[in-house]
């Protein structure tokens, strides 16, 4: 029998009990793709992992006999339906699960976004220039606590035309834990702790660098040298919690890490400034947070105000005489309640200082290539004009997965852009408008 999600929670599924069943949705993923016998799958792409278990009767639990290919999509399943009735657990699993040839066609939009797309558009798609301006690739943020393994980063970058990515360690993450659905400071950090975190998660980054050969970028230079044939790593930092309000490590960061690109706040109000998830403490800015900015500029690092309230973002354009990044957003004049998203204002406020926004390929709001394209990109285009938009990512930091998961998949995204946007507009927005503030900023 064929379940629907809304038979969940409902007499049909629970006496489908031990009987073959069908059902389509998708996986909730923490890693970007890969194959898997286990994971979880709800109706629509996830957007947040921690308001998963809030709904025991949303989710089905998955269990392959063979591994899975998962997070590209949504996924027809054939299985065996087991109720578990205990309340332990999640109540719905699918056992012997296995992919169905032929798909819905909502489903088929999801797992294919390029099925409507002209062929010869790929080909022209990529030229090996694609900066990402935000990313966790390669398992850095599990890596910064000592935990996980190094993923391939060069060769899905290779094979997609992306030639550097801004690779970020989160400067704040020992204190973050999930409450209420969103991410939040758990509690306060202790003297030092940030700092020597941080200290550890640059050196993984280097590490991992290294094992993978993959050059820094300190210069202009070598970024306008940067080609996907050799991929490149800018480091970043998402969060600057780890200066603790001393602006001499912002110096030592620079020369000791090579840092290049500083998100100033992330999931907890610092030194610096406020942030969009949390209560205003500051009034957006701090005096610190505009002596950061311009020893920034003055040292050649890129700011990025990702994560900041509207109110933050006027008073560092103010501070700045380079161009602001914001690193990882999407466009949406209708706000909730401690969103992520920004309003046209917003977005206008970053382009008048000449700088990029990078647009998110969030599930939830962009479920294929096609609407990332389309309603992230060009909507951002529409307000904030073709030179002020960018990639990005955020690989491996999206606990709902990710609409692109692998740098692999960038030709779909060029040849999706390639359908609104020429071949030049489109090289701007999947890196030469990041090159071009990365070269006024460090110079
Ligand atoms: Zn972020
Ligand atoms: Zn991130």
């Amino acid at each position: 029998m064929r379940l629907s999600w809304q038979d969940l929670g409902k007499p049909r599924a629970d006496k489908a009990d031990g009987k073959p069943v069908e059902i389509t949705g998708f996986p909730l993923t923490s890693l970007p793709s890969g194959r898997t016998g286990h994971f979880l799958m709800m109706a629509e792409p996830g957007c947040c992992q921690g308001c998963v278990p809030n709904n025991p009767l949303a989710v089905v639990e998955v269990f392959a006999d063979r591994p899975l290919e998962r997070g590209r999509g949504a996924l027809r399943l054939s299985g065996t339906w087991r109720v578990s009735f205990d309340g332990e657990g999640w109540r719905y699993q699918l056992h012997g699960a296995s992919v169905k040839p032929g798909m819905t066609r909502r489903a088929l939009m999801a797992a294919s976004p390029l099925f409507c797309l002209p062929v010869p558009a790929m080909a022209q798609a990529a030229d090996g220039t694609a900066v990402d301006v935000h990313s966790h690739a390669g398992n850095i943020i599990q890596m910064s606590f000592g935990r996980g393994q190094a993923l391939d980063i060069a060769s899905p970058m290779s094979r997609g035309g992306v030639s550097a990515i801004c690779l970020a360690v989160v400067s704040d993450s020992p204190i973050i834990t999930t409450s209420g659905g969103r991410l939040r400071p758990g509690r306060d950090p202790r003297p030092g702790e940030l700092y020597s975190f941080s200290q550890s998660s640059f050196s993984a980054l280097h590490k991992l660098a290294r094992d993978q050969d993959l050059p820094i970028i300190r210069t202009a230079a070598e970024l306008r040298a940067a080609r996907s044939s050799r991929p490149s790593v800018i480091v970043s930092s998402e969060g600057a919690d780890f200066l603790e309000g001393r602006i001499e490590r912002l110096d030592e960061a620079h020369q000791r890490w090579a840092l290049r690109h500083l998100q100033l706040t992330h999931y907890r109000p610092n030194e610096l400034g406020d942030i969009q998830t949390e209560p205003s403490i500051h009034g957006g800015l701090t005096a610190f947070g505009a002596e950061v900015i311009r020893r920034c500029n003055q040292m050649g690092i890129v700011v990025d105000v990702a994560h900041g309230p509207y109110e933050l973002v006027k008073k560092a354009a103010a501070a700045t005489s380079k161009p602001l990044v914001l690193s990882h957003t999407s466009l949406s004049d209708r706000q909730t309640p401690w969103t992520r998203q920004i309003t046209s204002n917003h977005a206008r406020a970053i382009a008048a200082t000449g700088g990029v926004i990078g647009i998110w390929p969030i599930p939830a709001y962009f479920p294929n290539i096609v609407s990332y394209a389309m309603d992230g990109f060009a909507r951002m285009v529409d307000v904030a004009g073709i030179d002020h938009v960018g990639l990005g990512t955020d690989q491996m930091g999206l606990p709902g997965g990710s609409t692109m998961p692998s740098y692999a998949d960038l030709p779909q995204l060029a040849a999706a852009l390639r359908t609104r946007f020429n071949a030049d507009e489109t090289a701007k927005l999947l890196g030469g408008n990041y090159r071009r503030v990365f070269e006024v900023s460090i110079g």
